[in-house]
């Protein structure tokens, strides 16, 4: 069969929150961009609970903000752990970190099916040709770099791309980061699987924490327990490898005897049933090991998201992982092909900023999965992984809320937190003053709270006003600093 050649700036593979990021903020510059994604959307995936990083930092920089609203995901403050030494729930609140204060101090909990469809669309009307049924099957070299792909289009025709870059953001089950060179280490700490389902009907915590992502740990791991909306959840079991035999068999009798060993979870099932409508009538199975490549990319070609690296899910951070790296790829793109940065200068400054926030997460994990430590202990450690200035838990909260990495366009800009801090201290009373079963919970809540949340709003208002809040610099000695629109980079 003869292949039809054609020719972009760039190609795109794989549509998920990796791929229609970079897609989108790449098409932006002007450049043409191809998007390959071998489903048809909306498809399903797992990953449902958000970060407020990626909805107030990546998604805004998508002007997909308002979209996220008006499609009525369930809103998470923050989280509720039966975790560690502590035999009660423990509560954090996004809303603790000065940098999420005021209206950025949540996340969504989304169904990926809607979700992911807003960021494809979004690359779709950004400019990016997005085309759905394309599997890419090669990635083609050019010389001693990377110069295209071919793929197999929705009619069963082998087509070739030539192209100056190849983003591969085709998740976790393809091939084709090997293309870059290195390998893919596997952590010998996080070797889990994953079982999980959907339930209608399960309980929610009282409000403000009814959309918080609940996590609870048993013998041989923990559960998640996800409010998808007023009825639906998401439920799964994370079992150590050395449990497999528990997720063995009957899927569905594997998971409802789990669950019966979690009182926690058991309790806020009691009147819940399994979903019977697709694609939540399935239990499903993910083995999620841990795993980072050691190579992020090489001349023509990089990895985002699951491509490169994934980190055992208790943080939620595959999505926030995803979307960042796609904003670092894309500024490294935009830089190389405007002419203003050398490749191997943009792309090192990608590979190293990514590693860093992977780093992070991989490191505080370790010590969270230290089940013998009170609450506190993890904060402290949290500090100690990020090195911040801040108090240990506004430490944790930055860490797990996905803004450690001082990256100012992950946080909504000073001088809008505090304008929309301003039109919406309604939503941040509700999330920071009538939390009502606050210390019988153990919620993290009070810190002293609305008045200094709305105190650091005005503070960083005037910061701005002063010009400086909003300035990117190097993280690195000698590396490179994000633009003021946050699509490229800039020399120091
Ligand atoms: P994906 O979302 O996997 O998208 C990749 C896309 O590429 C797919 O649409 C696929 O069809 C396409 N593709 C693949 N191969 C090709 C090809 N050859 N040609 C064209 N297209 C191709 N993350 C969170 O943020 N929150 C959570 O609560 C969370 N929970 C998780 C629980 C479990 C058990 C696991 C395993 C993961 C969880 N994650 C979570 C992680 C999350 O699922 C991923 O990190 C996230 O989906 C990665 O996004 P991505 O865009 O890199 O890849």
């Amino acid at each position: 069969m003869t292949a039809l050649t054609e020719h972009a700036d760039v190609v795109v593979v794989g549509g998920g929150p990796a791929g229609s990021t970079a897609a989108a903020l790449i098409a932006r510059r002007g450049h043409r961009v191809v998007l390959l994604e071998r489903e048809s959307f909306p498809r399903y995936q797992i990953g449902e609970s958000l970060l407020p990083a990626t909805v107030h930092g990546v998604c805004r920089l998508l002007g997909v903000e308002e979209e996220l609203e008006r499609a009525g995901f369930m809103v998470k403050h923050g989280g509720t752990f039966r975790w560690g030494k502590n035999p009660e729930p423990w509560t954090f609140h996004f809303a603790s970190s000065a940098r999420m204060s005021g209206p950025t101090s949540y996340a969504y909990q989304v169904e990926r099916m809607k979700f992911d469809a807003i960021l494809l669309r979004n690359a779709a009307r950004s400019g990016v040709d997005v085309r759905e049924l394309a599997e890419v099957v090669t990635v083609n070299p050019d010389g001693d770099r990377v110069g295209g792909v071919t793929y197999r289009d929705a009619e069963g025709r082998t087509r070739t791309i030539e192209a100056r870059y190849v983003l591969d953001a085709s998740g976790n089950t393809s091939g084709l980061h090997k293309n870059v060179g290195g390998q893919r280490v596997y952590s010998p700490y996080f070797r889990n699987i994953a079982l999980f389902g959907y339930f209608e009907g399960g309980k929610r915590l009282p409000a403000p924490r009814s959309g918080n992502i609940l996590s609870a740990a048993f013998s041989d791991g923990w559960f998640w327990y996800i409010p998808l909306s007023e009825t639906l959840t998401s439920v799964g079991a994370v079992v150590r490898r050395e449990s497999a035999d528990l997720v063995r068999g009957d899927h569905r009798e594997a998971l409802n005897s789990l669950v019966a060993g979690c009182p926690l979870i058991a309790d806020m099932l009691s009147d819940a049933t399994m979903c019977t409508t697709a694609p939540y009538d399935r239990i499903r199975t993910r083995k999620d090991y841990s795993y980072c490549d050691t190579q992020f990319w090489r001349p023509g070609m990089a990895l985002i998201g699951d491509a490169a690296c994934f980190v055992d899910p208790v943080f939620s951070s595959g999505v926030h992982l995803a979307t960042y790296s796609a904003l670092l790829a894309a500024r490294s793109v935009n830089s190389v092909l405007a002419g203003d940065i050398g490749e191997e200068d943009a792309f090192t400054e990608f590979e190293s900023r990514y590693r860093r926030e992977y780093k992070l997460f991989y490191e505080f994990l370790l010590s969270f999965y230290e089940m013998h430590q009170q609450e506190d202990s993890y904060f402290w450690n949290a500090k100690r992984v990020t090195g911040s200035d801040s108090s240990e838990l506004e430490a944790f909260v930055e860490l797990v809320g996905g803004v450690a990495s001082e990256e100012p366009v992950l946080a909504r800009s000073a001088a809008e937190i505090a304008d929309r801090a301003m039109e919406n201290a309604d939503r941040l009373a509700r999330a920071v003053g009538d939390d009502p079963a606050g210390s019988s919970t153990g919620s993290l809540l009070g810190t002293g709270s609305f008045d200094e949340v709305m105190g650091e709003g005005s503070r960083l208002q005037v910061q701005s006003l002063l010009g400086d809040a909003f300035a990117d610099s190097p993280l690195f000695e000698g590396g490179l600093a994000g633009s003021r629109d946050g699509l490229s980079w800039v020399k120091a």
